[in-house]
């Protein structure tokens, strides 16, 4: 069943680097000096003047690193994206409940985006690589932070985007709807 927020919400497969959208989101690490994954990709993307910018946000702001579910913001340089904004995914943890932090991650990227007046943000799918995230939880996640959040912001366009078709499909199957792809 759709429901109110689906006109504004998109579900794709592709590569976020190539977005051409207000904010692209990064699932970085607490360091925010690139890694890999989407992180690796954004960071190669943007070029090395992404790198200096981060290194002056841990000079500033985050001197002991970006906490799991914080943002930060920065320009995205060579990127269509007029900015990135970088969150630190959880960790999974079997016996531990993260998703709260997983709904920090989506919750305060949107915040961030509103607050700088940006119309279109894309997301990749936050923790579901190498921090283990299981794909289908997760996108419960995303849904719920989505459907909550979005009539807060009515003039904010959101773009999951997934790395592989299999993801996509998953999500929307989740979701028990599809979306727009384009
Ligand atoms: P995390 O450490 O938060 O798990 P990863 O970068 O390992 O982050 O993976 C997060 C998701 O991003 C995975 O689904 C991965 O397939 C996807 N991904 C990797 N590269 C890209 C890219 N260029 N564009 C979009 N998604 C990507």
């Amino acid at each position: 069943m759709s429901t109110a927020i689906d006109s504004r919400l998109k579900v794709i497969t592709g590569d976020i680097t190539a977005l051409d959208v207000d904010a692209i989101v990064n699932a970085a690490n607490h360091s925010l000096m690139g890694g890999g994954g989407v992180d690796g990709a954004i960071h190669r993307a943007a070029g090395p003047e992404l790198k200096a910018a981060c290194q002056r946000l841990r000079n500033s702001d985050w001197p002991d690193g970006l906490p799991d579910g914080q943002v930060a913001l920065t320009d995205g340089f060579n990127l269509p994206a007029r900015y990135v904004i970088h969150t630190v995914g959880p960790v999974y943890a079997k016996n531990e409940d993260k998703s709260g932090l997983l709904a920090d991650c989506y919750r305060n990227a949107l915040r961030l985006a509103g607050e700088r007046d940006c119309q279109s943000i894309a997301f990749p799918a936050i923790s579901t690589g190498v921090y283990g995230y299981p794909f289908d939880e997760a996108a419960q996640v995303v849904l719920r932070v989505m459907e909550d959040e979005l009539p807060n912001y009515p003039a904010l366009r959101v773009t999951l985007c997934f790395f592989s078709e299999q993801d996509a499909a998953a999500f929307r199957q989740v979701a028990g709807r599809d979306f727009a792809q384009q």
